[in-house]
């Protein structure tokens, strides 16, 4: 979908993935249809060194986004982060992302309103508005006071409706979206106690996880 000027809606959502699940796959086409996204990309995180280590490999874990979004455009992997050498820098994730863009197409980064909470401690997160847009996913139960180092920005960026969202980046927008109570630990203890996931996980990724013995305990 072009947007006036030609521009393409290009959404990205990080996340460990150890694994896809539901809620991911649920969340991101429920964006991409509300902003009518050309693409949502999904980018598995090389292990950031403030989570724990996840449980499988990044190879395994790619793997199981990839069959995931198979058959589910406009969301698709992309692998930039694990290609790396070592953990990515958002700020470094989105440069990158932008050499490969046209100069008019929309970035809209998407970030839970926990994450965007966060922000300041994000490296050169003031930058961050240069390369995208911010997309923040609200939960309706949530407490919506950002914290004092937010309201500046947010005073001076956000827009109120979200679909209004102009030019390539700079803007934060929010949508309200009840999340699916699904987790990827929840998935994981299951698994680790010999319980089933079906219908927490895509079937072919249930597939994988099995024929890789994956997540349990002896792992
Ligand atoms: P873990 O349980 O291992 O912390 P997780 O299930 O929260 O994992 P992540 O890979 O950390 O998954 O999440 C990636 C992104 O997906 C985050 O931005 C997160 O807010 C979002 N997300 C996670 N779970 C859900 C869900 N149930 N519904 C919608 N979005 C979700």
């Amino acid at each position: 979908m072009r947007h006036g000027s030609g521009a393409r809606r290009i959404g990205i959502l990080g996340g460990t993935f150890d694994p896809v699940h539901i809620g991911h796959l649920r969340g991101a086409l429920e964006v991409a249809e509300m902003f009518g996204l050309d693409e949502l990309r999904l980018i598995p995180n090389a292990r950031p060194p403030h989570r724990e280590t996840p449980s499988c490999s990044a190879e395994d874990r790619l793997a199981m986004v990839r069959l995931a979004v198979a058959d589910l455009p406009p969301l698709c992997v992309d692998a930039r982060e694990l290609e790396r050498a070592k953990p990515s820098y958002t700020i470094e994730t989105l440069i990158s992302l932008r050499e490969e863009l046209a100069t008019d197409d929309q970035l809209l980064l998407i970030v839970g309103w926990d994450a965007f909470c966060g922000l300041p401690t994000w490296h050169r997160w003031e930058e961050l508005l240069d390369y995208c847009h911010i997309l923040v996913l609200q939960r309706p139960d949530a407490g919506s006071e950002a914290p004092q180092a937010l309201r500046d920005l947010l005073a001076a960026r956000s827009v109120s409706d979200p679909q209004a969202l102009a030019g390539a980046a700079g803007q934060i927008a929010f949508v309200w979206q009840t999340p699916l109570e699904v987790s990827a630990t929840q998935i994981r203890q299951l698994l680790a106690s010999g319980k089933s996931v079906r219908f927490l996980v895509p079937d072919a990724v249930l597939a994988y996880i099995n024929a890789h013995g994956l997540y349990r305990a002896s792992n």
